[in-house]
């Protein structure tokens, strides 16, 4: 056969691959091979997803996907039997303390971590400055670390870490990112002697028989150190995102909150937006703080539509503190006393009615939605009292108001959000991390009652749910697990009666939440048209012993059609 006729074989075969019919727009993937939950009640589960462009162009059965969406160049992938969802949508968090902590070591509690005891932390921290290469003289940082669940009260000091880290100041941050353990460099570099007073409303654990600070500085003694804190600077504002952000995107998340923004971080954000550094979509909330400031520079008109991944969400009012510091607001006295061992103790708001309902008017007149933190029950009245001051009767248009934390929810609140169509963004994760102290601040019944998401659901709401990052760890199977468990670090379970279903669970980490940010039609769940950000999963949530949720892994997230995160096979 002449090298004519091979020509003319190799064009009727070129031919005939035309003449096949392609799809209009062929795919450039297809998932399949796995369970596909897509968190749509009306298509709860599909064999197969297209994705065109970074959007979802088709769902279902693997026969009509490939038929009308499968060209030549189409990728084909198979999830081999693990399970694809929706990305997850962060309901509340701090992103920007992700800027930072991506540069350190990590030191919570297990689960969560390797912060068991004393030697746990020590050997986390030098796997960090051996890894990160950290030279002499510079200071390392860690955060995570809980004092309440070292063993035998023998808590982290200051001999440990200088005994451990001679030539670095070492700070090694409390979960609570209100203190940290300092060695003797990173006192003295700020400043910490045994003559320094401690201030009204701070804590300086001293060396037993000395004067001498020996371990955790906390509250107001610890605002200089926190203030003098290297940050990111603008000129590492891309290096420093694209960190941060993986920490999100290992998690299998695709939106991150921002959820009290100051006017620096802000900049700090835009630079990095600017420099084309995101990787997942960034969603901050300008702090009451700075609000006026922050709208100054960036006018409302331009609030609430993405640039680059990036967006200005809304505004964020705190009107108390954590029921743990016992800062939160009741309407009922703590059972044990306020913090410096007051009498009749119910905690104090934030700002008195007067000053919440101009606030909350101020953002009802910029039309523009609101993140109000309460955690206490005489907080929650007080912001259901300023909702309806700013609204003044006026239903003529919607407001997206989202009450952040809201744990001490009582009952006969629950009819006020529903009526008023207020979203609770709820704390599960608090049934494992403080359910023994909540218990004896507050009794037995509130503690039970805390996140009451089944009394929500039930109701008729939509809430979320959050890990408040980085007090808690982003790890989202690890808060699905104790939104379906309610299960006490110490085992027992924390209200049996208000446990939700795993199908409920994902709901509030990704279509409930995606409701919250007003993007339903965008992201939330597996629907032609919305962004193709999802999850894969080793096994599906949905199908295993709810309890064994939480050890469910991460394998890929993928972010509008693109993965941004695989997991390694050695990885814990
Ligand atoms: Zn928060």
């Amino acid at each position: 056969m002449n090298s004519r006729l091979w020509l003319l074989l190799g064009s009727a075969v070129a031919l005939t691959a035309c003449a096949r019919p392609q799809p209009a727009s062929p795919a450039d993937t297809i998932y399949f091979g796995g369970d596909i939950v897509t968190i749509n009640d009306d298509q709860p589960s599909v064999e197969a997803v297209a994705v065109t462009g970074g959007k979802i162009a088709a769902v279902g059965t693997r026969a009509d996907v490939e038929k009308l969406h499968k060209g030549r160049s189409t990728a084909l992938i198979d999830l081999g039997g693990k399970t694809l969802l929706p990305a997850f949508v962060d309901a509340h968090g701090h992103y920007f303390s992700s800027l930072s902590v991506a540069n350190q070591a990590k030191v919570y509690a297990p689960p969560a971590g390797p912060g068991k005891d004393v030697p746990g932390i020590l050997e986390a921290i030098e796997q960090f400055r051996v890894a990160h290469q950290v030279a002499k003289g510079e200071m390392i940082q860690a955060y995570g670390y809980d004092e309440n669940v070292m063993p035998d009260g023998r808590l982290l000091n200051r001999d440990d870490l200088d005994k451990a880290f001679p030539d670095n100041p070492v700070i090694v941050g409390h979960v609570s990112m209100h203190g940290a353990v300092m060695n003797s460099a990173a006192l003295a570099k700020f400043g910490f002697s045994a003559n320094t007073k401690t201030p009204p409303g701070g804590i300086i654990i001293r060396k037993p028989g000395t004067n001498e600070p020996y371990g955790l500085i906390m509250e107001t003694a610890y605002l200089p150190v926190f203030s003098g804190l290297p940050k990111p600077t603008l000129q590492d504002a891309a290096a420093a995102t694209k960190a941060g952000q993986m920490l999100y995107a290992e998690s299998g998340i695709t939106l991150a909150q921002e959820g009290a923004t100051h006017a620096d971080e802000l900049a700090l954000m835009q630079r990095a937006t600017a420099e084309g550094a995101n990787i997942i979509d960034v969603v901050a909330f300008p702090f009451m703080t700075d609000l006026e400031k922050i709208l100054a520079a960036n006018p409302v008109s331009g609030w609430g539509t993405y640039d680059r991944h990036f967006k200005i969400g809304g505004v964020k009012i705190t009107q108390d503190g954590s029921p743990q510091g016992k800062t939160a607001f009741f309407t009922t006295p703590y059972l044990t006393g306020g913090p410096g061992g007051e009498k009749n103790w119910r905690g104090e708001p934030t700002m008195p009615q007067a000053e919440l309902d101009q606030l909350f008017k101020r953002v009802y007149d910029l039309n523009v939605p609101l993140l109000v933190h309460d955690n206490g029950d005489a907080a929650i009245d007080m912001v259901l009292k300023a909702y309806a001051f700013a609204r003044a009767g006026d239903t003529t248009r919607p407001w997206n108001v989202t009450t952040i934390h809201t744990q001490f929810l009582r009952k006969d609140q629950i009819p006020a959000f529903v009526k008023n169509r207020i979203r609770p963004s709820f704390y599960t994760l608090h049934t494992f991390y403080f359910a023994t102290a909540h218990t004896s601040n507050r009794g037995a019944a509130q503690a039970a009652y805390l996140s009451p998401m089944r009394d929500a659901i039930d109701a008729g709401m939509h809430p979320t749910n959050h890990t408040d990052f980085y007090v808690a760890p982003l790890d989202q199977m690890f808060m699905m697990w104790s939104a379906v468990n309610r299960v006490s670090r110490e085992g027992g379970v924390v209200g049996p009666d208000q446990r939700i279903t795993p199908l409920e669970a994902i709901k509030s980490q990704t279509i409930w939440a995606a409701e919250q940010y007003g993007e339903q039609d965008r992201r939330g769940s597996l629907e032609p048209g919305k962004i193709a950000d999802f999850v894969i999963l080793d096994q599906n949530p949905l199908t295993v012993d709810p309890l064994t949720i939480k050890d469910i892994k991460v394998l890929e997230t993928i972010k509008e059609g693109t993965t941004v995160y695989t997991r390694t096979p050695s990885a814990p």
